[in-house]
């Protein structure tokens, strides 16, 4: 898999990309990360990235032709012409950080782990001119319900939850089956509820759920006592408590991702 992130501010990326899974997904070779300064497709002497916006207002705009350029570079052909569907390659996507796009999930990180190449484009100052969302960008993605002033963090976050999807990424295949947002397939909506099962049970709803809560040692600190049951070690007593009290902590923080089923 091929990140490009396409950038006014290259050395951001120094340190995210030399710790943990990235740092080890990149040296096994599972990804590979290029870093697109913006500048280096600027025609001027002062190498212009921005202008200011056409109808007034506040701050700059990124300007079309160099984000073009460099997403011309990078995939080889030109984009956004008549052969627009044509050339666009079902293995790659062209992804704009913005504030104003769909929101990025653990469903889409999914989606983009599948992909051969994943090209992200960070705005910044007031945004980036439209006809890079309409004409260049395959997606437009936000990262949440808040204003950050520059799609680099969100370009690396990205990153990040695609790579840890990647299999070998992380040194434990189990761990990004078994972790919030990653669909229960066997837990239906009243487990760990007082209701009984019953014999007629409607289909197996598959709710997205939160983690379930860990602990490590010491068993007891400061008073506070782990479950007991996790000290057993009857694993399927062990796993009916994590289900119970994954299910809970997601009725708890968040009881929208159990309506939403
Ligand atoms: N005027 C814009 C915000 C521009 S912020 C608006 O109100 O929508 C500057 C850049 O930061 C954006 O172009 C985008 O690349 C990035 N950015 C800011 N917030 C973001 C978010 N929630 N998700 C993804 N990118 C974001």
């Amino acid at each position: 898999m091929r990140f490009d992130l396409i950038t006014i501010f290259p050395e951001f990326f120094a340190g995210p990309l030399e710790h943990g899974i990235v740092r080890r997904a990149r040296e096994a070779g599972l990804i590979h990360v290029h870093v697109q300064d913006l500048r280096a497709f600027t025609k001027d002497r002062h190498r212009t990235v921005d202008d200011r916006p056409f109808g007034g207002g506040e701050g700059m705009v990124l300007k079309p032709e160099p984000l073009f350029e460099a997403v011309e570079s990078l995939v080889g052909h030109s984009v956004g012409t008549a052969s627009e569907q044509n050339a666009q390659d079902p293995g790659t996507t062209i992804v704009l950080m913005s504030a104003a796009g769909g929101l990025f999930g653990q469903e889409t990180a999914r989606r983009y782990s599948r992909l051969q190449r994943i090209i992200l484009i960070c705005g910044r100052y007031e945004g980036v001119d439209e006809r890079v969302a309409e004409h260049l960008a395959t997606e437009e993605i936000s990262i949440g319900d808040f204003v950050l002033s520059g799609g680099e963090l969100p370009a690396l976050l990205v990153m990040d939850a695609v790579t840890r999807l990647i299999p070998g990424a992380l040194g434990n295949e189990a761990s990004s089956h078994n972790e919030s947002f990653s669909a229960s397939e066997e837990m239906p909506l009243n487990a760990g509820t007082a209701s009984k099962p019953t014999s007629h049970q409607s289909p197996v709803t598959r709710p997205t759920l939160l983690d379930f809560p860990h602990y490590t040692r010491p068993a007891e600190y400061r008073g506070w006592k782990v479950p007991e049951i996790l000290i057993g070690g009857n694993h399927a007593e062990v796993a009916k408590w994590r289900r119970a009290a994954a299910l809970e902590k997601t009725r708890r923080n968040r009881p929208d991702l159990l309506e939403r089923e």
